[in-house]
C-alpha cells in the first residue's frame, strides 16, 4: 500500500502584477486524492493560483506545500531558501498541468509525445516509456492513435493525449485550467470522462472549469474566487446548491 500522496497546503498566498493584486491571502487545504473545482469570474485569479502551485508564478507572500515540500523553496532551520532551476524542475515533475490549448509537440507522433518526458526526466528506458505510453493510451481510449500526428486528431483527442502526457510522469497532483474551454461542445464529454476516471484513481485533482454539472458529479470541494480571494468553499452540495455569498449566487445564475 502506497502512502497517500498529493496533499496541497496553501497558506496566505498573495501575488501582485504591478499594482494589481491577483491573489490576495489565499489559504486552502486539499487532502491527498481529493478533487477540487475552482470557480469564479474571469480575472479572479484562478489561473494565477494554478500557476503558483506549479511554480510557474512566484508568489510574493505566503507559501505552498505539496506533501510537506515547499514549492520553489526548501526549509533549512527556520528559514526558507529559494531552489535553483534544476530543483524546481524536479518538483514540477510531481505536478501535471493541463490547460486550454493542449500544446502537443506537433512534430512528434502521439506515442513520441508520450515517451519524451519519462525518458528525459524519469530516467526510463525507451522500452519502459513505450510500455507506459500504451497503458496511458488505454486509459484515455486512444490506443488506435499511437502513430497519428497531433494535427490529425480532434481537439478532444488532442486534449486526452495532453492528459496522458502529463500522467506519464506519475504526478501526485494534476492541475486542469479550463481543459474543455477550447473544445467544440460535442467533444467536451469525452475529455470530462477521462478526468472523471482520474478522479476515482486517487490522484489529487484541482480543476478550473465552468462545467457545473461535472463539478457537481466529481468535486469533493468547490472553491469560489473573486478578486484574488476565496469568498466561499465547501462541498459541491453546499456551494452549488446552497451558495452563501451573493457573488457565488450571481455567478451560478449566469452559468446554469
Ligand atoms: P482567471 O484565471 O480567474 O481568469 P487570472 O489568474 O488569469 O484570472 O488573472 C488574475 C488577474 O491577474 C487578472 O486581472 C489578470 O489580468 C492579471 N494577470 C494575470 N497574469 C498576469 C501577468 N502575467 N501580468 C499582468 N497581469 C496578469
Ligand atoms: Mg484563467
Amino acid at each position: 500500500l502506497q502512502p497517500a500522496q498529493g496533499e496541497i497546503v496553501i497558506t496566505g498566498v498573495s501575488k501582485w502584477f504591478g499594482k494589481h493584486k491577483a491573489l490576495d491571502g489565499v489559504s486552502l487545504q486539499l487532502p491527498p486524492g481529493s478533487v477540487t473545482v475552482i470557480l469564479g469570474p474571469s480575472g479572479s485569479g484562478k489561473s494565477t493560483l494554478l500557476r503558483a502551485i506549479n511554480h510557474l508564478e512566484r508568489v510574493d507572500e505566503g507559501f505552498i506545500q505539496i506533501d510537506g515540500d515547499y514549492i520553489g523553496y526548501q526549509r533549512r532551520g527556520d528559514r526558507l531558501y529559494e531552489l535553483k532551476e534544476k530543483a524546481i524542475l524536479r518538483q514540477r515533475i510531481n505536478v501535471g498541468y493541463v490547460f486550454q490549448n493542449f500544446n502537443l509537440f506537433p512534430h512528434m507522433t502521439v506515442l513520441d509525445n508520450l515517451i519524451e518526458a519519462p525518458i528525459a526526466h524519469k530516467k526510463c528506458s525507451r522500452a519502459q516509456a513505450v510500455e507506459l505510453a500504451w497503458q496511458l493510451l488505454e486509459t484515455v481510449g486512444l490506443r488506435h492513435k499511437a502513430d497519428a500526428w497531433p494535427r490529425h486528431l480532434s481537439g478532444g483527442q488532442q486534449q486526452r493525449i495532453a492528459i496522458a502526457r502529463a500522467l506519464a510522469l506519475s504526478p501526485r497532483v494534476m492541475l486542469f485550467d479550463e481543459p474543455t474551454s477550447a473544445l467544440d461542445p460535442e467533444l467536451v464529454g469525452e475529455v470530462l470522462d477521462v478526468i472523471k476516471k482520474l478522479a476515482r484513481s486517487g490522484t489529487t485533482l484541482v480543476i478550473v472549469t465552468h462545467e457545473i454539472g461535472f463539478a457537481r458529479e466529481v468535486a469533493d470541494n468547490v472553491v469560489f474566487m473573486v478578486d484574488g480571494k476565496i469568498v466561499e468553499q465547501g462541498s459541491a452540495a453546499q456551494v452549488l446548491h446552497n451558495p452563501q455569498h451573493h457573488r457565488t449566487r450571481r455567478f451560478l445564475d449566469k452559468v446554469l
